[in-house]
């Protein structure tokens, strides 16, 4: 059991039980850095392994608070970016920080903007698990889009997509934006970079995230000494370094320097490198900081990235498909508007204890969501967070019972025996 010395009381992490080492262990000597613990943050506890649903603009599309604690969510992760767009910053701050504005109350997350500010820069959406065999430009842009963001040393220089407006992020108008926003856990400014860009470039990138990440630590030591009185916001510094192990290992020391509370593994990694990425990070990590994955949600990404040290895990994917009709089940991923639905009426999936299902036929969510119902958003949704959350709850009961292996292979096994997605 440790705690993280920066801010007893205010913001900790502990862990309870860690994996034991096996064959498969990817991290030094065969270690395995997955393990279950608890966060402490002023809005309350997280416990880990936990799934984090994404909560963009300060509301879950189409599900109520509410209902999201009923599902099980253990805290709320929104985007700085979207929300200095709109409603601004100092809204959200007078009106008491995130967690009152939105209704939630509990804990709650903000990534930097950064993801956002740097994807306009080459018009991607996904840098993730992309498959880029024999492709390197760091000038490529998707198809179609004005390139809207430069990066300079500085920071980033953007056009808003909103109204075309030009704007500055650096590492202190982050930490500014973020400290107003008033999430419990923060996200450093750092560089994005995709599997696209040159081993030259993720080099000055990572160099230049650690100059960012130097004074994230700064502005936010000073901004939490000039807002005292708050709850204390802790921040998570994020590893960049692209597929590279080298650069990834120097990324976590780095990082792992400065005064971070906690680490975010961030950026472009490959999926077959998923695992692999995350344990040369906690090599270079002390123990005591929680690790927070940024962005992935496919199922068998979720259990590398536990077995690997991943602490929590947050994703759009199960919001976002469930609006398209994709529903996660432990067989499989499958769209419920497909016509062989239309007069099915059992639940979505047997037995799953979410309200859908609980309430709901497989005929009446195909019909919702054909007729563009906002229901049929609602009862989607609700039922994939609830599959995410739970996952995550059975990862955790599976590494303190002792049986992860066991479960990790019968899940995915099952999952993915019709060659499911996701
Ligand atoms: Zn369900």
């Amino acid at each position: 059991m440790s705690t993280t010395g920066s801010n007893p009381g205010t913001f900790s992490f502990e862990s309870t039980h860690s994996l034991a080492p096996s064959a498969q262990g990817l991290g030094r000597d065969g270690r395995r850095y997955g393990r279950t613990g608890l966060i402490h943050t002023p809005h309350g506890d997280i416990q880990t392994p936990a799934f984090i649903p994404v909560a963009t603009q300060a509301a879950m599309k189409a599900v109520l608070p509410e209902q999201m604690k009923d599902l099980g969510a253990q805290a709320l992760l929104s985007n700085a970016f979207h929300l200095f767009e709109r409603p601004g910053e100092d809204v959200i701050d007078q009106a008491g920080g995130l967690g009152k504005f939105m209704g939630w109350a509990g804990p709650t997350f903000t990534d930097s903007g950064g993801f956002q500010v740097l994807s306009l820069g080459a018009g991607f959406k996904k840098t993730l698990a992309m498959d880029v065999t024999g492709m390197k430009s760091d000038e490529v842009i998707a198809e179609g889009k004005e390139r809207l963001a430069f990066v300079d040393e500085d920071g980033v220089t953007f056009k808003s997509p909103l109204n075309g407006s030009e704007h500055r992020f650096s590492a202190e108008i982050s930490m500014g934006i973020q400290h107003k926003i008033g999430a419990d856990i923060m996200f450093a400014f750092d560089e994005l970079t995709t599997l696209m860009n040159t081993r030259g470039y993720q080099e000055q990138s990572v160099e230049r995230t650690f100059r960012w990440a130097k004074r994230c630590v700064a502005e936010h030591q000073r901004l939490t000494a000039e807002r005292a009185g708050k709850p204390y916001q802790a921040l998570y510094g994020v590893v960049q370094g692209a597929n590279y192990e080298d650069l990834r290992r120097k990324a976590a020391s780095e990082i792992a320097s400065l005064e971070f509370d906690g680490v975010g593994i961030g950026g472009a990694i490959e999926k077959r490198l998923l695992g692999q990425t995350c344990a040369w990070i906690c090599d270079e990590m002390p123990e005591e900081r929680p690790r927070h994955i940024l962005g992935i949600a496919a199922v068998d990404d979720i259990f590398a990235g536990v077995e690997n040290g991943g602490d929590t895990f947050d994703c759009v994917s199960p919001a976002r498909c469930g609006r398209n009709g994709a529903v996660f089940t432990r067989d499989g991923r499958w769209n419920i508007k497909r016509t062989q639905f239309r007069r099915d009426f059992s639940p979505i999936e047997a037995d799953c204890d979410c309200y859908t299902c609980q309430h709901y036929t497989r005929a009446y969510v195909c019909h919702l969501l054909h007729a563009h119902e906002l229901n049929g958003y609602t009862l989607a949704t609700i039922h994939n967070e609830r599959f995410f959350v739970r996952l995550l709850d059975e990862i955790r009961a599976s590494i303190s019972g002792g049986y992860f292996d066991d479960y990790k292979r019968e899940t995915l096994a099952r999952f993915y025996a019709h060659g499911s997605k996701g």
